[in-house]
């Protein structure tokens, strides 16, 4: 439910947040830190919502075990409710090739981590400029065919952690219904150290950058791989590792000036931008001639100056696409001279498929064998169990749990091989989880 409210003294007790996240599995975000808040609320999954009194149950959520707690709500602004979703689509490309899909018709993730609206962002501009370069003339179909080969991944490692981060929740729903969080003795006190222990140990909901800004098109058929071998470099899932690794997004890195960044000398539009760090600016003439005989468009940064970027840059040249995603780099040894221009421009431009698959210690995320992958409907407060198409992902257990569609209340499913409508922490209770990552205010 989203409301306003001034009632500062009460929202604010604690001071200043983002998200809190009650024990019991509720939720407060301060939407602006002022007056408009949003509270999830944990319901089963036959309860008609219509039936609840939304103010009520913000008094409720908020109030935790000890009761309800008056808060004074000016006006309720929408109430609805949303189930925890995971599904990847087996495909994002029509037969036909005419058809693409993007954001939550291809994948829907629970929303811990907030990666739903963000994978669904770098979706639409995967396939915007390639349908962009398609419709220009110069891009050809492996540039289109590319599209599911790099987002596809992407995704699914996003629903991966999204799953992850709701584990953490869980735990902490299950420890506190196995004792009294709030109790002022040893016992509430060691439930309180162990609660605690638990978030930090997996903190990785809001700080995982290498989820953010670290994806990688290790899939792509247009992206040239390294002459010298197509080993990924590390993959970290709290830190961002800058890398020119074909494939990534190009690192950004301030110029000698100290207020340039990188990618403000990138081209722009449809560009796509080769920076030439060689003293002579050996890879400007030719790549700059050989995208004008493919009508490629092209922007060429002539950067030999710039010692700090080049090194962050690890080469000598390295070829952006309209995306900031790298597609090709110069190799260690031999120059311009080992570099057949033509074909890096044809792959760059999907015109030709890149030869060789690049070795990817960290791409996979979903487990299984690659037939799991399923699609269900998320439209309405219908039992999960009776959702076609289940994949097995979605059988586990702790996951067919996971039940509700878009913003607002929060409701639970479990699978029947246990019982049908139980409440989270009834559920959580007998959960047998491991789990890795975390909550965070
Ligand atoms: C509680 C919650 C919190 C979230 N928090 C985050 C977050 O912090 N960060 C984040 O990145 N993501 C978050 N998300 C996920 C995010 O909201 C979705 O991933 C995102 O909205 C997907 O965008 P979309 O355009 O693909 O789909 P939608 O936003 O669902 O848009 C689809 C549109 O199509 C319309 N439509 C459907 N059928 C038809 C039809 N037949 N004809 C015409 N129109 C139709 C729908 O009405 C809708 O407006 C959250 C989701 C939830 C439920």
């Amino acid at each position: 439910m989203h409301f306003k409210s001034r009632d500062l003294s009460k929202l604010h007790r604690h001071g200043q947040f983002w998200h809190i996240f009650f024990t019991q599995g509720g939720a407060l975000i301060s939407q602006d830190e002022k007056d408009t808040w949003t509270v999830h609320v944990p319901i089963p999954l036959d309860l008609d919502c219509s039936t609840l009194d939304p103010k009520e149950a913000v008094c409720k959520t908020l109030g935790g075990p000890e009761g309800p707690v008056h808060i004074d709500i000016d006006e309720v602004l929408v109430t609805s409710s949303w189930r925890p979703n995971i599904c990847l689509a087996d495909e994002y490309i029509s037969k036909g090739g005419r058809v693409f899909l993007s954001g939550d018709s291809a994948h829907q993730n629970i929303p811990t981590g907030g990666y739903g609206m963000n994978t669904a962002v770098g979706d639409s501009f995967d396939i915007a400029w390639k349908i962009a370069a398609v419709v220009a003339g110069y891009g050809g179909d492996a540039l289109l065919r590319s599209y599911e080969e790099e987002r596809q991944p992407v995704a699914a490692r996003n629903i991966d952690q999204s799953g992850a981060h709701w584990s953490v929740h869980a735990k902490v729903w299950g420890l506190s219904a196995d004792g009294d969080a709030q109790a002022d003795d040893s016992a509430g006190q060691a439930l309180r150290a162990r609660i605690t222990e638990t978030v930090l140990e997996n903190d990785a909901e809001n700080k995982a950058h290498g989820m953010e800004l670290g994806y990688r098109y290790y899939k792509s058929s247009v992206i040239n791989r390294d002459s010298e071998g197509g080993l990924e470099p590390e993959w970290k899932l709290f830190d961002y590792v800058p890398s020119t690794w074909p494939g990534v997004r190009a690192p950004h890195v301030f110029l000698k000036d100290g207020k340039t960044s990188i990618f403000d000398c990138f081209g722009s539009g449809s560009q796509y931008t080769l920076v030439d760090f060689s003293a002579d600016g050996q890879y400007a003439s030719v790549f700059d001639e050989v995208a004008s005989r493919l009508a490629m468009p092209l922007k060429i940064v002539l950067l030999p100056e710039e010692k700090h970027a080049r090194q962050i840059w690890e080469r000598e040249a390295v070829l952006i696409r309209p995306d900031d995603h790298v597609c090709w780099r110069s190799p260690l040894q031999g120059g311009l001279g080992n570099v057949d221009v033509e074909n890096v421009l044809l792959v760059s431009i999907g015109q030709r498929v890149a030869q060789g698959q690049a070795q990817s210690p960290y791409g996979d995320a979903l487990p299984g064998d690659g037939k799991h992958r399923s699609f269900t409907a998320t439209i309405g407060n219908v039992n999960q169990t009776k959702v076609e198409k289940l994949a097995s992902f979605q059988q586990w257990e702790w996951l067919c749990a996971l039940n509700c569609s878009i913003v607002g209340w929060w409701s639970v499913c479990i699978p029947q091989s246990i019982h049908k409508n139980r409440n989270v922490c009834g559920w959580i209770r007998n959960s047998p989880l491991e789990l890795s990552t975390i909550i965070r205010q």
